[in-house]
């Protein structure tokens, strides 16, 4: 492959390559199949834009010419720097799918002057449209994508584009309320609509279908995904696609349950994905959610690693600390396979997880089990990026440093994503009667806590020797030792001076490591010329408080009790102590360092015969950060 084009660094953030290296095993008619689900998952990118903000493609388009412009000669700037700051900031928004912070979910401000701009779209002749004036410069018009900030209208402070201006959190909430029945099988209502007001002011959902909201997106992604399923793995796999076809057409959630339900069970083909509205973390009510679709390869070596954990989910599940009558008393369908991501689009694009366990509804999961992947060619990439960086000889207490940097530690992180996915998420359950919804905004936090508490626990259990997942008993210290270090310390070079932790996942960490601090002597922070460090004198004693929070998070799902969850997110998730946040913060400046990465997607062109019909696919490597961003912007747009 080439590595001509150098990933790019910018303000704070550094992209990232991955490789496909399983692509070259495929036969031709599987990589068709990549192919046409790879465009499907491309075809979706407008849609997450517009769930972002209901300006952000508007804002595209408008820097975007201003960069085409300028890259063909059409405009010339007569200041380097204003130039340079607004190739960084449309570079910003290209990661962020819009204006607001991916990850802080602040909007995030211009280094170049109003003026500038103004002159610039001028000299074009782009028409200068005034509110998209205000949404680059006034930080006070729409600040904050997604506000969780207890105690605030949600829908009033988030300006995430699920419901219409005007409509209240409590508007919204009893609308949605009124929806809920005992049907022990309720589809995900909401999930794949904006709430609006009709002429009469009552609220309305309209729906992203074919024929509905962005119909024709939905139609291009309709009719890739016709072309796959033409190239199928198995004939079950062709089933999958078809009914997420008729979801596509209909827009109906019970038929979204359906795909649900063939998807999960369809567990052995070698090419995957998953393409639709997914994960809710773009809602502040965590109801509506956002388009995401990938594609990917499955590792068969690494898939054994994953697949002995989940062959053994039982047993987890039976010796877990948890209240017996939190636990499922049959873990079934926990299917755990390692891949390669081939494509990455909407939501999971440029910025990915590592780790992914669909699909997210509870009475699905509950009857037929999840699917969960652990994405091994991201992993790689950022494992890459991270070693020889200084982090940790900065981070980590000098004594720590031996166990943290050997060849193991990258091998545990992989193990405790596998944990986390194959076991953590499926694990337990809620009381009849307990409404899955119960923990409300707080409610992404808890479950991801839930999962990392599940794999913290096992990766300490001598089960995992005995598995020959590990090489001994003590190998799982160094996990204990970043995981810990990252929640109460350096996750914080992630947020910005003076601000709070926001974002479901770092909450999650923040309050594991906040609160195993709060009730044990096993693990203190200590100083060491200045600089403040984890210290971790008793492993075994910090197991049995990982066990503790564990059990009492799973009580808090299994029974809805909110008031619970607010208690233990707020008072150990949230805050943010001013004086170790600048240290953290100063700390790694010096090392230069970008905190957030995301990756530039391959490329794959088609190789027709003489008739002109497809028969094999080329992936090709070398295409930089911009122009994949203005090409998908050109390719993927209507
Ligand atoms: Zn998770």
């Amino acid at each position: 492959m080439s590595m001509a084009v150098r990933d790019i660094r910018f303000a704070d953030l550094q992209m990232l390559r991955y490789t496909v290296g399983g692509f070259a095993r495929l036969e031709p008619r599987q990589k068709l199949l990549v192919y046409y689900l790879a465009q499907a998952s491309l075809w979706g990118r407008d849609i997450l834009w517009d769930q972002n903000c209901r300006l952000g493609l508007a804002l595209r388009s408008m820097l975007e010419a201003v960069y085409d412009a300028h890259r063909h000669g059409k405009l010339t700037c007569q200041d380097d720097n204003e130039w340079e700051a607004f190739v960084t900031y449309l570079r910003c928004v290209w990661f962020a799918n819009g204006v607001h912070h991916h990850y802080a979910m602040d909007k995030m401000r211009p280094g170049f002057s109003e003026q500038f701009l103004r002159d610039a779209l001028h000299s074009i002749g782009y028409e200068v449209d005034e509110e998209l004036m205000h949404l680059v410069f006034d930080p006070d018009f729409m600040p904050k994508r997604v506000n969780l900030a207890d105690g605030e209208d949600l829908l009033e402070t988030s300006s995430m584009n699920y419901y219409a201006p005007g409509i209240s959190q409590a508007e919204a909430e009893a609308f949605y309320g009124k929806m809920k029945t005992d049907d022990p099988r309720p589809p995900m209502y909401g999930l794949n609509s904006r709430l609006e007001r009709d002429g009469e002011g009552s609220l309305v959902e309209r729906v992203w279908r074919s024929g509905g909201m962005y119909g024709p997106y939905i139609d291009k992604i309709v009719s890739w995904l016709q072309k796959a399923s033409e190239v199928c793995d198995s004939p079950g796999q062709r089933e999958v696609i078809l009914t997420l076809i008729d979801f596509y057409k209909t827009g109906d959630l019970r038929t979204f349950d359906r795909y649900c339900i063939l998807w999960v069970q369809q567990t052995d083909s070698e090419v995957d994905f998953t393409n639709g509205f997914t994960e809710v973390y773009g809602d502040p009510l965590g109801l509506k959610a956002s388009w995401e679709g990938y594609v990917n390869i499955v590792d068969h070596e690494a898939t054994r690693r994953a697949q002995t954990l989940s062959d053994w989910a039982q047993w987890f599940e039976d010796h877990s600390p948890v209240d017996p009558r939190f636990k499922k008393t049959e873990c079934r369908g926990v299917s755990a396979r390692v891949v390669e991501a081939a494509m990455l689009g909407g939501d999971l694009y440029p910025s990915s997880a590592i780790g992914i366990n669909l699909p997210n509804s509870n009475w699905v999961r509950q009857e037929y089990g999840s699917k969960s992947v652990t994405i091994g060619n991201l992993t790689r990439a950022y494992d890459e990026a991270a070693r020889g960086s200084g982090f940790y000889e900065e981070f980590v207490l000098p004594e720590a440093l031996p166990m943290v940097n050997a060849p193991l530690a990258a091998q545990l992180d992989d193990l405790h994503t596998d944990l986390h996915e194959c076991l953590g998420h499926g694990s337990g359950q809620l009381l009849p009667g307990t409404d899955p919804d119960a923990l409300g905004a707080y409610g992404s936090a808890i479950e991801e806590a839930r999962a990392d508490l599940f794999a913290l626990y096992y990766i300490a259990d001598q089960k995992l020797v005995e598995l020959g997942l590990l090489p001994d008993q003590d190998a799982y210290r160094s996990q204990y030792y970043t995981y810990m270090m990252n929640g109460a310390l350096t996750q914080l070079v992630r947020i910005e001076e003076g601000r709070q932790i926001e974002e479901a996942h770092m909450r999650n960490r923040a309050l594991i490591a906040r609160w195993a601090l709060a009730h044990t002597q096993a693990m203190k922070l200590v100083k060491r010329d200045g600089k403040t460090y984890l210290e971790i004198s008793d492993y075994d004693a910090l197991r049995t408080v990982v066990g503790q929070l564990l059990a009492e998070i799973q009580r808090i799902k299994s029974e809805g009790d909110q008031a619970a969850a607010r208690r233990l997110v707020e008072d150990y998730g949230v805050e943010v102590d001013e004086t170790l946040h600048h240290e953290m913060l100063q700390r790694y400046r010096a090392l230069d360092l970008a905190p957030y990465k995301g990756f530039i997607n391959p490329c794959y062109s088609l190789v027709c015969d003489k008739e002109g019909k497809p028969v094999d696919v080329e992936i090709v490597y070398g295409e930089s950060y911009d122009e994949q961003m203005m090409r998908y912007g050109r390719e993927y747009s209507l």
